[in-house]
């Protein structure tokens, strides 16, 4: 599994389109020659200004996570983990997808009332094969199953656009509305369902209806994260996954800011 490298970028936004009710795509531009996505589920992080900051506090030495721990209260900017959902040359350029969510998060706020011209950093990838990437199938795998809900839809729109043609894959996707529902080109052999508009969780209730293919499964699961942990039990403890080939991450949860996620992974 390789390490990150990673670096800072500067951003700018260029443009802002709207995807549905839930979703804004932001396509940032800059001096990005030296940024490399991975594609599928690559992850950046994202720093936000300040109210009142034209621009964020980049951290800066050796160690970006202790420089930006380091910084006073007063200037540390806001940071968020992202997906990188499609990268261009010429000019340069890349998108991510927000879900905007009302629970008052800086991240969604800001992607809401982001205009062409506003600033923000990125901590980025730099070469193609980078540590930023989950979604790494055993070379023996059979089929896929993949689930997400809105804020884990990039990676799998990433996912589904990188595998080739005729990989067997099942997917269940659950989003706030209809409307946010959205084509996911693929060469692969890709069934998705959508979950819109029920209640959180609703991928758990589908996956433990659905009869599942036969063969060596590999699953990327992500989500709010006792969504995700009650899906991995499921998927390892009834329906007998090998534990190695189900990679889940918590992209949320509920109740608690990126910054309390991460002071609690501190003390532990
Ligand atoms: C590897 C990785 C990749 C990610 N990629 C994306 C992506 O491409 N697009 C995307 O939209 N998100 C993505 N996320 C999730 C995103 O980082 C979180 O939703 C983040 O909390 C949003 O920051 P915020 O400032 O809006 O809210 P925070 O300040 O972090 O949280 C404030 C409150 O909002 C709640 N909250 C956070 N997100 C949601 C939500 N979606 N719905 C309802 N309540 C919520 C929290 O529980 C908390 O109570 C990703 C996360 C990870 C770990």
């Amino acid at each position: 599994m390789p390490t990150a490298p990673f670096r800072f970028f500067d951003v700018r936004v260029v443009r802002v389109s709207r995807l549905g009710p839930t979703m804004v795509r932001i396509t940032f531009g800059g001096d990005l020659a030296g940024f490399v996505s991975g594609g599928r589920d690559q992850r950046l992080k994202l720093f936000l200004p300040l109210p009142g900051q034209e621009a964020p506090v980049v951290p800066s030495g050796e160690d970006w996570y202790a420089g930006w721990r380091a910084l006073d209260s007063s200037v540390r900017p806001h940071m968020r983990s992202y997906t990188v959902c499609g990268q261009r040359r010429d000019p340069e350029e890349f998108d991510v997808d927000f879900a905007l969510h009302g629970d008052g998060g800086p991240a969604s706020r800001w992607a809401a009332r982001a205009r062409p011209g506003d600033r923000a950093a990125v901590l980025g990838p730099s070469v193609e094969d980078n540590g930023g990437i989950d979604f790494r199938p055993p070379s023996d795998t059979g089929w896929l199953l993949l689930t997400a809900d809105e804020t884990a839809l990039p990676a799998v729109a990433g996912i589904l656009s990188w595998l080739p043609a005729g990989v067997p894959v099942r997917a269940w996707i659950e989003v706030p509305h209809p409307e946010d529902e959205r084509p996911l080109p693929t060469a692969a052999d890709a069934e998705v369902t959508w979950l819109a508009g029920g209640a959180r969780g609703s991928v758990l209730d589908a996956v433990r209806a659905a009869s599942l293919p036969a063969g060596v499964p590999y699953a990327w699961i992500a989500g709010e994260s006792s969504a995700v942990r009650a899906l991995r039990r499921h998927l390892v403890g009834a329906r007998g996954f090998d534990r190695r080939r189900v990679e889940f991450t918590g992209y949320w949860r509920k109740g608690a800011s990126e910054e309390d996620l991460l002071a609690e992974a501190a003390r532990a």
